[in-house]
């Protein structure tokens, strides 16, 4: 099955909404492979943040990305890149859709929560980015036949 990064940036942390936020991924139904806590620094951010190196903006968000640790998961599920997005909402909460976790705790384009890859093929880009071998577990979840019928998986 596919698989996604999620990272609950420092302002689901400051603001204390890591169980909150968890939670919206694990009640989908995705399944957790693997979930740490990391101070990121600036090459790393570097990298991540590549695509956003011209914009005025770049040093910023590396600035807050480091401002305290932060949360790696990755979530599994069936189209889980796709999914995913869609549970967090577009970029900047003040237009995210209510119901979406960008939409429903975040007031700002930078301070958005919580990142997540934009397709499967980035997933896999920043999977390795940020774990490690051995980091990602693959147990099968017993809750599986209720959460997709047999022609599905
Ligand atoms: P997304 O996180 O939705 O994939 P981007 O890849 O475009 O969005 O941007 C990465 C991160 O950079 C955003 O999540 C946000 O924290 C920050 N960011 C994006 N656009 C802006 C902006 N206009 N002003 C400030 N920060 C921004």
């Amino acid at each position: 099955m596919e698989k996604t990064l999620v990272i609950l940036k420092p302002s689901s942390i400051q603001r204390g909404l890591i169980g909150q936020v968890i939670s919206r991924f694990e009640s989908k139904g995705l399944r957790l492979a693997g979930i740490k806590m990391m101070q990121l620094d600036d090459d790393i951010l570097s990298e991540h943040y590549a695509h956003l190196n011209k914009r005025p903006f770049f040093q910023r968000v590396k600035n807050s990305m480091m401002s305290c640790p932060v949360i790696i998961q990755c979530w599994e599920g069936i189209d889980a890149a796709k999914v995913v997005r869609a549970l967090i909402g577009k970029t900047n909460g003040r237009e995210a859709d209510a119901g979406t976790i960008r939409g429903d705790f975040s007031m700002s384009s930078q301070e958005n929560i919580v990142h997540a890859s934009d397709s499967a093929d980035s997933a896999k880009i920043e999977l390795k980015r940020f774990f490690k071998e051995g980091e990602l577990f693959d147990y099968k979840l017993l809750a599986l036949p209720n959460l997709y019928a047999e022609d599905e998986i």
